[in-house]
């Protein structure tokens, strides 16, 4: 089992660092940027706490980062205190940030140079799916690579896929996460109309799960936070826009007539500024009800 160390202990990254720090025979060091986060999960899990993302990355055979955006995982790469100044060679970074392909493909150049592996290794679940160790992980990079660190893979991962090249693991949970964008604000459009029918959106659902309509946020979002107003907030609705952008651009980039990814990116951008940064992603909902002038319940 190889030396980790987890870097970025956000509402995602927490729960997995922490499958780490309870499975057998791991070394793990974690970092942070607000530190009083990391000397928490220090003392809750037992975990050594570095001061600096070099500190961190010098004890550890495997570099594991999880941060909102690719810019944020290249911004630690330089510097005294960067992960670069403490990665030895033939260590691995392992990005589980949501990225995107091309920031991914330019960072894992930079390692190169020094010797370092990079695989782009997002995660999808959930918080949830990451507390009981069953997320999937989309990996780009050389599969010698993600051989050598999937035992560092396994605590939170119940399915570890390799997709392609370095960006491949990225830009397929960008699309994964676009499709449940479409999915959220579908659902919600017919939802709403149908309410102001007269149609209970209980009743509703009952119907479309038991019908070819039916998707992850009919069977699982709405009947559990729309329905009963919880809007818990797992994954923020800033962090899905940044997904379903990433989506529309590689489209862009492939040249392929997307109009509906890229109509939805617009839909989640609009839903973004209107609600802010901390908001979960179904609250987007609200956008669509506050169109419909009723509530979805
Ligand atoms: P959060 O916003 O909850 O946490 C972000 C983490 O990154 C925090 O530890 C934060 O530190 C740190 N951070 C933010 N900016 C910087 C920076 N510039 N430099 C260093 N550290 C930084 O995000 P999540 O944990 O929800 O998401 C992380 C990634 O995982 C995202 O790419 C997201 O799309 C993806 N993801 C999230 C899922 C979810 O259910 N939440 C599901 C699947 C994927 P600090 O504590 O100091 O703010």
């Amino acid at each position: 089992m190889p030396s980790v160390a987890f870097l970025g202990l956000g509402a995602i990254g927490r729960p997995m660092a922490a499958r780490l720090a309870h499975a057998p025979g791991v070394t793990l060091t974690v970092w942070n940027r607000s530190a009083d986060k990391a000397r928490t999960f220090g003392r809750e899990h037992g975990a050594r706490v570095a001061v600096t993302p070099a500190e961190a990355a010098a004890a550890a055979e495997v570099v594991i980062t999880c941060f909102p955006v690719s810019a944020d995982v290249e911004s630690l790469l330089e510097g005294t205190d960067g992960l670069l100044a403490g990665m030895k060679q033939a260590t691995t970074l392992v990005d589980c940030t949501s990225g995107d392909p091309t920031t991914s493909r330019r960072i894992a150049a930079r390692l190169a140079e020094r010797g370092i592996g990079f695989l782009d290794a997002p995660v999808s679940g959930g918080t949830s799916g990451a507390e009981q160790g069953t997320l999937t992980v989309m990996v780009g990079g050389e599969p010698a690579l993600l051989d050598r660190v999937r035992p560092a893979l396994e605590p939170f991962a119940r399915k570890i896929v390799h997709c392609g090249a370095v960006g491949a693991g990225d830009a397929l949970k960008a699309v994964n996460n676009a499709l449940l964008a479409v999915h959220l604000w579908s659902t919600a459009e017919g939802l709403a109309a149908l309410t102001k029918a007269g149609v209970s959106p209980a009743v509703a659902l009952d119907v479309i799960n038991a019908s070819s309509g039916r998707s992850n946020a009919s069977m699982n979002l709405f009947p559990d936070r729309v329905l009963t107003r919880a809007f818990p907030r797992t994954f923020r609705l800033a962090l899905l826009d940044k997904d379903v952008g990433i989506a529309a651009g590689v489209a862009r980039e492939q040249k392929v007539p997307t109009p509906l990814l890229q109509l939805t990116a617009d839909l989640f951008r609009v839903a973004h500024n209107a609600l802010g940064d901390e908001v979960d992603h179904v609250e987007a909902v609200k956008v669509v009800e506050q169109w419909a002038g009723r509530e979805i319940a």
